[in-house]
């Protein structure tokens, strides 16, 4: 490994490697595949760059990312390193004169897109060089479990397995849970794979959930409050997006907007004006950011809940790319649910993807609701364990007062457990109410003991109460369109006796206002 920190040192001019690279870069240099969960901007390139240098040959790097894949090689070469790329924007001239480079074993790094691969290319490239490492980034793109399935990576695995001298295979990625990543290790034929977890805590961030707000009346004073600083507002949809850029420039506020219905000339003015601080403020859809490193962004505003944590830690991620203090916020309300479950309904996705999105849907919300350290419930959802809470983050700071309420939870497990997984929420909150609803008469459900249980609550009100011990893990949702409710592994210590479950005050308020899904 010293050879490794010596090329840090004198290529990249690093002293030391961040949390994971080294742990990466041993495993694949003693020869093991390996899976690398990093997130973006935590510096994965280095992790085959530098095993690329100290083997023989030339690494392949599939990427889907066209203009990451020229940022890539144009730094690599002004490094001093020999580096091409081979991707659908090159003329044919230029592509003929990378692949004869190529076949003389000319560079270290040799990016390809994924389209530009298909079985004689690749038979082709493995017959004519020697390939010691293949390194594969954004590898979520091979799993349906993903939120990129793309098919051309499906076929990488067989090309893999059919080279004479099977090379290591390195994949990366930026966002996977312990499900996708398991997928991707299988999909990609990885052996025996190096997992590595890391880097997802980012210190500088203080994560906030605002629930129920006045968004205009917050907007204002928000703004007030951070009169110099550059920051993205997240919109759902191109209306809301000019709406809150009105209202920005009402208030004199320097600000671009980004989103799909704009022209690409106007766009990408917009970026640079942004890039260059000509506008503070950027309020965009999510189609702004692909790419976008500006150092000094110190807030993201969620006007909505995105549909998954992987979205909104993402764009969330562009505030304090320099390490400053920076903060991410999001407001919430429940009918955001509902517009996100109206784009699944109404999305391209078959059944199987409905419900992948429907389960990546109840995660956020369950985000949107925890009275859990939001950091921890990032870094844990990503799959990397031990990080303790960042003491900053909404939940951190809610001195709110504490109410037991584990009577009511026993009553609302209790019922759910007989249930034996087999109803969604609704049908719970239901027989906890006491409701002589058909469905509920039609399964006898009428004769649990535990029917009526809540008989004096609105019925929202229970499945508020069942949705918040969802969201503090007592209970879990199945994945699926219509998902199921049964008890989570959170649940055995209250059901025992040995743990009591308490709620925040303010919780309390903000569910009362809560909508069921
Ligand atoms: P990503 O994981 O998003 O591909 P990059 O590889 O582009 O991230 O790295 C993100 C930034 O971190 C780059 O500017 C890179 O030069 C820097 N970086 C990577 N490794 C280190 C290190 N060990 N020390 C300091 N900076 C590093
Ligand atoms: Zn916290």
């Amino acid at each position: 490994m010293q050879e490794a920190r010596n090329l840090l040192k004198q290529v990249y001019g690093y002293d030391t490697f961040r949390k994971g690279q080294e742990a990466i870069i041993s495993g694949i240099m003693e020869g093991r595949d390996s899976l690398a969960i990093l997130p973006t901007g935590g510096g994965k390139s280095v992790c085959y760059q530098i095993p690329a240098l100290l083997m023989d040959g030339t690494t392949l790097v599939v990427s889907p990312l066209i203009s990451l894949m020229k940022d890539q090689v144009d730094a690599l070469n002004r490094l001093g390193i020999k580096a091409a790329y081979l991707n659908s924007s090159m003329s044919a001239v230029e592509y003929r004169e990378v692949m004869r480079q190529a076949f003389m074993g000319e560079y270290k790094l040799l990016y390809v897109a994924p389209e530009r691969l298909d079985a004689p290319m690749f038979a082709s490239l493995s017959e004519q060089m020697h390939i010691p490492l293949i390194a594969i980034d954004e590898a979520h793109c091979v799993s349906q479990w993903g939120h990129d399935f793309r098919p051309s990576y499906r076929q990488l695995a067989g090309w893999i397995a059919r080279m004479n001298n099977r090379p290591l295979v390195a994949a990366f990625t930026a966002t996977a849970t312990e499900e996708v990543a398991r997928d991707i290790a299988s999909m990609l034929g990885l052996h025996d794979p190096s997992i590595h977890v890391s880097g997802f805590a980012r210190d500088n961030l203080s994560l906030s959930v605002v629930s129920g707000a006045d968004k205009p009346a917050f907007l204002r004073k928000f703004m007030g409050e951070r009169k110099d600083q550059s920051g993205i507002i997240y919109a759902a949809t191109r209306k809301e997006t000019e709406q809150v850029h009105a209202v920005l420039e009402k208030m004199g506020i320097p600000a671009g907007k980004y989103h799909g219905g704009l022209g690409d000339v106007e766009r990408a003015e917009m970026q640079e004006k942004f890039r260059f601080d000509d506008v503070r403020v950027m309020v965009a859809t999510n189609a702004f950011g692909m790419g976008i490193d500006k150092p000094n962004v110190r807030f993201v505003l969620h006007w909505q809940m995105p549909g998954d944590v992987e979205s909104y830690y993402q764009e969330a991620g562009r505030a304090g790319r320099d390490g400053e203090e920076s903060e991410c916020i999001l407001l919430f309300e429940p009918q955001d649910v509902q517009v996100q479950r109206f784009l699944i309904d109404q999305g391209t996705g078959d059944g199987d993807r409905k419900s992948i999105q429907m389960a990546k849907l109840h995660t956020m919300m369950n985000y949107s609701r925890t009275q859990r350290c939001l950091q921890q419930f990032i870094v844990e959802y990503f799959g990397e364990a031990d990080v303790p809470p960042c003491g900053k983050c909404s939940s951190c700071l809610d001195k709110s007062e504490l109410i037991d309420r584990t009577d009511d939870a026993l009553k609302a497990l209790s019922c759910v457990a007989r249930l034996k997984g087999k109803f969604g929420v609704t049908t719970a909150a239901k027989v906890l109410k006491g409701s002589r609803d058909k469905r509920v008469l039609e399964w006898g459900l009428d004769k649990l003991s535990t029917y009526g249980l809540f008989s004096r609550w609105p019925e929202k009100e229970i499945s508020d109460w069942l949705y918040w011990l969802v969201a503090e893990g007592y209970l879990v949702m199945s994945d699926g369109q219509y998902p199921t409710v049964s008890l989570a592994s959170g649940s055995l210590p209250v059901l025992e006796g040995r743990e009591r479950v308490q709620q925040r005050k303010r919780t309390t308020v903000r569910q009362a206002s809560s909508q069921a899904v």
